[in-house]
Parts: structure tokens; C-alpha cells; sequence
């Protein structure tokens, strides 16, 4: 918005408004409105469960970007600790950061010195920017920069195709820092341990344990009613979910799907799924079969399991296909 400065009314105050003072008060009304867009004041709150003492989760809608969704489909929300917050996925835009971030300003006043990055993709990454006037630090998996930077700009553009003005403001923000095995973070009394994973949803992933309420924040490594999606590792993936049984949590909150669910039993439909994908995708590639015999056959039997299943069933299998292939 550029500034012109006001010109002297003629007409005494007390007088009739003249039309000068009120275009002048109307312009700076509406550059107020965009000031306070952009700085998140105006943002309606982002609905959120508290699904253990402390812990608020938004849940995300099963389908793609769209304006309305403002770009964020994923589980996304917050821990609040003694002296602290920390967001756990910033979501899809911007617009959808800054929601958040009232949601968080309507339970407290603490400040939100933590945005932690599950990976890589936009519904949970994008959102970021929205917090940038708190100041925290921003944490993610030791790969997720590289990921950023080598599919973000296509992310940026496809979005802002999608969202239009609803996507101002939303850019890259890198990781202050990153994790490349385990880190603690402390609330104030409230420890959150923070996990990095091989490959398995993706080369990125990060999983958050808040152990005061042994709720676990899995990202993407566990989905329940919308079709998982493999963009990493096939075999990696069930590999790391062995590992995640192990932890010792009463729930999880999954990427996608309800708020919360009892753990691990949440994990057991995705496994079965992801299961059937190795077992029958190595039995057609034993019989000599193509990628087109895989994706007529494979896993159909679980289609009525899983929302979007056509969306995404189909490129599962391509890339699971390639990683089988050569073993
Ligand atoms: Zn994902």
C-alpha cells in the first residue's frame, strides 16, 4: 500500500464530515484490515480438540488444498507447557499458520517458542511463516532443508494456483535447527522428545512424544482413514513402524485422521495395508509381471478400508513397484 499524506479539510470538524476526511478514514481502515490480516489479528481461530491436558489438536479434513481449507488438511496443533508453546505443524499456508496461532492465543498467552516440522510435506509445513514475529526456533529432521528446497518451490506454485490471495505471506522457512537423531525439549516441566526416523513416509520424518501425557505426534508415519501415502520407503516404512510400536504412549495423534486414537492399535489398519502392498507387489514381480499387472491388482481387497483410495492407491504402487523391483 503506498501512503499519501492527508490534505487539510476545509470544513471545521464540527461540521459536516467532508468527503476528503472520510475517503481518507476509509483508506485507512482498510490499510489497518490488511495490516492486521497480515500480522494475524483477523484470523478466525482454527478449531481444536484438547486431547490430553495440554495438548490441542486441529483436524485436518479429509481432502486436498482448496480456498476454503486454506490450503491445510493435515492434524496439526500445540503443546502448552509451564513457560511455553510449541506448535506441532504449522500447516498448509500462511493463512492457515496464522489461524493457528489464534487458536493458540485463546488458550494462552505463553510464548510459542517452538515450531516443529513433522516433514517435509506442504499441508504440515507451510504455515511456518505465521509465526515468525514470536521468534521460535524451528525444528525438523536433519533432511528436511534438502527436501525443502528441492520440492518446496514447486509446492509454492501449485498452491498459490490453488489458494490465489489466500496464500499471501506463505513462504520456505528453514529449520533453525535440525535433528538427526533424538532431542529434548523442555516446556517448562513438560519434555517433548523428538525422534528422526529413516526413511519411511518420507526421507524426513519426525516424531514428537509428549511424555507428561504419553500422547505421541507420529506426522505421517501413521494415517488412519485416508489411504496412506508412500513417498519414501515401502520397506523402510515398516520397518520404523516396528520401532514406533515399542514407544510408550497411551495415544497418538495421527497425521491424518481422528484427533487422537488409542496406541498402538491405530497403527494396525495402515500396517495391514502397507502389508499387502509388499507381499502381493513382490508376487507379481516374482511372476514376471509389469507396473500395470501391479496397479490393476494389487491391495484391492483394502479399498473399501481407506478414503481417497483411488487419489493415491495407484501412485503407491508405482512407487512401490520401483523400490521392489531390483531387490
Ligand atoms: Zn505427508
Amino acid at each position: 500500500m503506498t501512503w499519501t499524506p492527508p490534505r487539510t479539510c476545509a470544513r471545521p470538524a464540527s461540521t459536516k464530515r467532508c468527503a476528503h476526511h472520510a475517503s481518507v478514514a476509509a483508506a485507512l481502515l482498510a490499510g489497518a484490515a490488511i495490516l492486521a490480516g497480515a500480522a494475524g489479528a483477523a484470523a478466525d481461530p482454527l478449531p481444536v480438540t484438547e486431547v490430553a491436558p495440554g495438548v490441542y489438536v486441529h483436524q485436518g479434513a479429509h481432502e486436498g488444498p482448496t480456498r476454503e481449507n486454506l490450503g491445510g488438511y493435515a492434524n496439526i496443533g500445540f503443546v502448552v507447557g509451564r513457560d511455553a508453546v510449541a506448535v506441532i505443524d504449522s500447516g498448509g499456508s500462511a493463512a492457515q499458520g496464522r489461524s493457528l496461532r489464534e487458536a493458540i492465543r485463546r488458550v494462552t498467552s505463553l510464548p510459542i517458542a517452538y515450531v516443529i516440522i513433522t516433514h517435509g510435506h506442504p499441508d504440515h509445513m507451510l504455515g511456518t511463516a505465521a509465526f515468525e514475529a514470536e521468534r521460535p526456533k524451528v525444528l525438523g529432521h536433519a533432511r528436511l532443508p534438502a527436501a525443502v528446497s528441492a520440492r518446496g518451490p514447486f509446492f509454492l506454485d501449485f498452491l498459490k494456483g490453488v489458494l490465489g490471495e489466500g496464500f499471501a505471506g506463505t513462504k520456505l522457512v528453514a529449520p533453525s535447527e535440525t535433528v538427526a537423531e533424538s532431542l529434548t525439549l523442555d516446556l517448562g516441566e513438560r519434555p517433548l522428545r523428538l525422534t528422526a526416523h529413516p526413511t519411511a513416509h518420507t526421507d524426513n520424518d519426525l516424531t514428537v512424544l509428549d511424555e507428561a501425557t504419553g500422547t505421541l505426534w507420529a506426522g505421517d508415519l501413521v494415517f488412519m482413514e485416508r489411504l496412506p501415502i508412500v513417498d519414501g520407503s515401502l520397506k523402510g516404512w515398516l520397518k520404523v513402524l516396528e520401532t514406533l510400536r515399542r514407544v510408550e504412549a497411551v495415544r497418538v495423534v495421527p497425521g491424518h485422521g481422528p484427533p487422537s486414537a488409542p496406541w498402538p492399535a491405530a497403527l494396525d489398519a495402515q500396517q495391514r495395508y502397507l502389508e499387502s502392498l509388499l507381499s502381493e507387489t513382490r508376487a507379481i514381480i516374482a511372476e514376471g509381471g509389469k507396473i500395470e499387472d501391479a496397479v490393476e491388482q494389487v491391495g484391492r481387497t483394502a479399498s473399501q478400508d481407506w478414503l481417497l483410495f483411488e487419489d493415491n492407491h495407484p501412485r503407491n504402487i508405482v512407487t512401490v513397484f520401483t523400490e521392489l523391483e531390483w531387490e
